[in-house]
């Protein structure tokens, strides 16, 4: 089986700063780095890490064949991500001393995918295989819909956070991720709770304190503890819970199996700094002693 990433892919550029500038401030940076973001392209590493086969489909621009090759060294299949005109997706970061940052965010390509790029990706699906979608691209709902027709099963992981893109996607999806907040913010838009969601399966992730799972199939609802570790940095935490849940399920995996390797993929990652860089591998998740 495979997994099938209508995802984002960004630059991030990450300036290091004496302070965060104020308004109308020139400031030099005394470092620059570049590093391969968007929550669509770190859940493909973190599936393709869980030993998944991953297909991105997505969009850079010219200035953004660097992160398609990283994408590929990753182990990710680039083949349906588009090359278009308008710049790649990028961030711009901010960082001074103290770890206190500032993100100026320009979407750019991951807004350009085409609506015969995704036909001609998913003509390649097999039934049976997984479609997932962060709320990072255009094209959510022609990718939800065209994926239900082909027999695939239609994850999307709701950040960041948007009450319409999530409303329109919900009658098109099986299995829906939200961490508390976007729970909370969907209960306040939809007037329903999580288990109450017209969605197969729901998992709300809560950070340090775990996973709330809903199978509103079985009528079950199910809590696992997080794993306990010291954590130094949260940022792809989500990302790498969802990359590492699919890939679970893609490889037959039941859901609380699928969960529990997913916590323990992202309880590792909360203890180092850094993204896709340092999603860790299936060997170091299945041997960390945690
Ligand atoms: P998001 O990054 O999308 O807000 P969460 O913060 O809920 O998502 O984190 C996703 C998952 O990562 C959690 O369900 C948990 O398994 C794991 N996780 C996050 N923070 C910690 C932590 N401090 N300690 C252990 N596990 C954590």
């Amino acid at each position: 089986m495979a997994i099938w990433n209508l995802g984002s892919i960004n630059a991030d550029m990450v300036y290091a700063v004496p302070h965060l500038p104020r308004p109308g401030e020139t400031l030099a940076a005394t470092e620059l780095s570049h590093f391969l973001g968007g929550k669509g392209a770190n859940m493909s590493v973190a599936a393709a890490r869980a030993g998944a086969t991953v297909h991105h489909i997505g969009a850079v621009g010219p200035d953004g064949r660097w992160t398609v090759g990283r994408l590929a060294d990753y182990g990710v299949d680039t083949e349906h991500v588009a090359q278009v005109t308008v710049p790649t997706g990028h961030a711009i970061i901010a960082v001074e001393e103290t770890g206190e940052n500032l993100i100026v965010l320009f979407p750019g390509a991951n807004q350009e995918i085409a609506v015969e790029q995704l036909e001609q990706a998913l003509a390649g699906a097999k039934a049976g295989d997984l479609l997932v979608m962060q709320n990072e691209t255009n094209a959510q709902v022609e990718a939800a819909q065209m994926g239900r027709e082909r027999g695939l099963k239609v994850c999307y992981a709701a950040a960041p956070f948007d009450a319409e893109a999530v409303s329109a996607l919900l009658p098109h999806l099986d299995f829906l991720i939200l961490n508390e907040v976007e729970a909370e913010q969907l209960q306040q838009a939809t007037g329903l709770a999580p288990s109450e969601l017209p969605v197969a399966q729901v998992i709300v992730t809560l950070g340090s304190k775990g996973v709330r799972y809903f199978d509103s199939d079985t009528g079950e609802s199910q809590e696992f503890p997080a794993y306990k570790v010291k954590a130094v940095d949260t940022t792809g935490a989500g990302d790498t819970f969802t990359g590492y849940v699919l890939a679970g399920m893609d490889q037959g995996m039941s859901m609380p199996q699928a969960i529990d390797l997913a916590m323990r993929a992202a309880a590792i990652m909360v203890t180092r700094h850094g993204t896709a860089d340092v999603i860790p591998l299936l060997d170091d998740v299945r041997q960390a002693r945690l």
